[in-house]
C-alpha cells in the first residue's frame, strides 16, 4: 500500500493521460473528479464508471488516509484519527476536528505528523516531527469529514456541511508551505469554498506569512500567546527566529480585504502569560484596526507542564 498513490495526488492533466493510457474518453476525468469532490476516494463506488476501469483504478490508487476512530463530544463536535495509507507516511496517524455551529461547520485539518516546534503548552509539540502530509493527504481528511456527514448527518439543530476550513491541526502548517497552497487551491476550485471561509493558522514564519499573502490570501491566525519576546521565546520557540518586530512587519504587510482581519490566539496560562503586564503587552501590540485577539482557556493534556 506505501506504494501506491491516491488519485487526489493526480493533477488534472495527470489524471487525463493515465486515463487515455487505459483508453478512456476524457469526460472519464470529470466523472472522477465529481465523485472525489463529493468525498468518494474508493474506486469501487464511483457507480457510473465501467466496472473494469473501477478495477483498474482500484488496482493502481488508493485512498490516501483510512479512519480508525471518531469521538464524538455532547456539543458536537467530532474528532477523527486516520492512519494515512499511501506514500512516505503510510501507516502514521494525524487528527482533524469537525466543529458545528448552527449557521456553519468547520474542518480543521491537520498538516504535518506531528510538528517540529515544541511549543510547551502544545500537545503535539510533544509528538516530535513525523514528516510533512501531502496536499492529497490534507484535502482527503476534509473529503472524509464531508462524506460522513451525508452518511452519518449530525442531529439538528447542526449543520451536516463543510463550509469552513482551518489549519490548525496537527503540526506546523506555513513549514509546509506548498503542500498547504496547493490543498488549498484545490478547496478553492473543486469544492467552491471562498477564501474568506478558509483560514491558515501559523506560529508566526516570518517569509512565509509574505509568500502566503503574494500567492492565496486566505484568512490568518497568528499563535500569539505571549506579547513580550523574552515570554514569546519560552512559549512560541519559533519567536527566537522571528522576534516579534519582524513579526509585526510581516502582519502590517499582510493584505487583508474589506470587513477582514488577522486573528491573534493567545491561550490563557495560569499566572505565566495572563498576568497585568502580559495583558498591557498584548494590548500594545495588537493593531486593533486589523486584527482580533482571541483569548483561549488553556486545555490540559497529561503531563501538560501548565494547569
Ligand atoms: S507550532 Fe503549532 S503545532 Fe507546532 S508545537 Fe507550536 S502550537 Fe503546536
Amino acid at each position: 500500500m506505501s506504494g501506491m498513490r491516491s488519485l487526489l495526488d493526480l493533477t488534472p492533466d495527470e489524471l487525463s493521460a493515465w486515463l487515455a493510457e487505459q483508453g478512456e474518453p476524457g469526460y472519464r476525468a470529470r466523472q472522477i473528479e465529481a465523485w472525489l469532490a463529493r468525498g468518494v476516494l474508493d474506486p469501487t463506488a464511483m457507480t457510473d464508471l465501467p466496472k473494469r476501469l473501477r478495477a483498474q483504478l482500484k488496482a493502481e490508487f488508493s485512498p490516501p488516509l483510512r479512519r480508525v476512530a471518531r469521538s464524538d463530544a455532547s456539543d458536537g463536535v467530532r474528532k477523527y484519527a486516520f492512519e494515512l495509507q499511501t506514500g512516505a507516511n503510510a501507516g502514521r496517524r494525524i487528527e482533524a476536528v469537525w466543529i458545528p455551529e448552527r449557521d456553519r461547520g468547520t474542518v480543521c485539518v491537520s498538516t504535518q505528523v506531528g510538528c517540529v516546534y515544541r511549543c510547551p503548552f502544545c500537545h503535539t509539540g510533544t509528538l516530535g516531527f513525523g514528516g510533512n502530509l501531502r496536499a492529497s493527504e490534507i484535502i482527503a481528511q476534509v473529503l472524509h469529514i464531508k462524506r460522513d456527514l451525508v452518511e452519518d448527518p449530525p442531529e439538528r439543530p447542526w449543520r451536516g456541511e463543510v463550509t469552513h476550513v482551518v489549519f490548525m491541526g496537527m503540526g506546523e502548517p506555513l513549514a509546509n508551505f506548498e503542500a498547504v497552497c496547493r490543498s488549498i487551491a484545490w478547496l478553492l476550485e473543486k469544492l467552491r469554498i471562498s477564501r474568506r471561509r478558509i483560514t491558515v493558522s501559523t506560529s508566526g514564519l516570518v517569509p512565509q506569512i509574505r509568500r502566503l499573502g503574494e500567492r492565496v490570501p486566505v484568512n490568518l491566525a497568528i499563535s500569539l500567546h505571549a506579547a513580550t519576546d523574552a515570554l514569546r521565546n519560552e512559549l512560541v520557540p519559533v519567536n527566537r527566529t522571528w522576534p516579534l518586530a519582524r513579526l509585526r512587519a510581516a502582519l502590517d504587510a499582510f493584505p487583508l480585504g474589506k470587513q477582514r482581519h488577522i486573528t491573534l490566539e493567545y491561550v490563557l496560562l495560569d499566572g505565566i502569560n495572563d498576568r497585568d503586564e502580559d495583558i498591557e503587552a498584548l494590548i500594545a501590540f495588537a493593531n486593533s484596526e486589523r486584527e482580533r485577539v482571541n483569548l483561549i482557556p488553556f486545555n490540559p493534556w497529561p503531563g501538560a507542564p501548565y494547569a
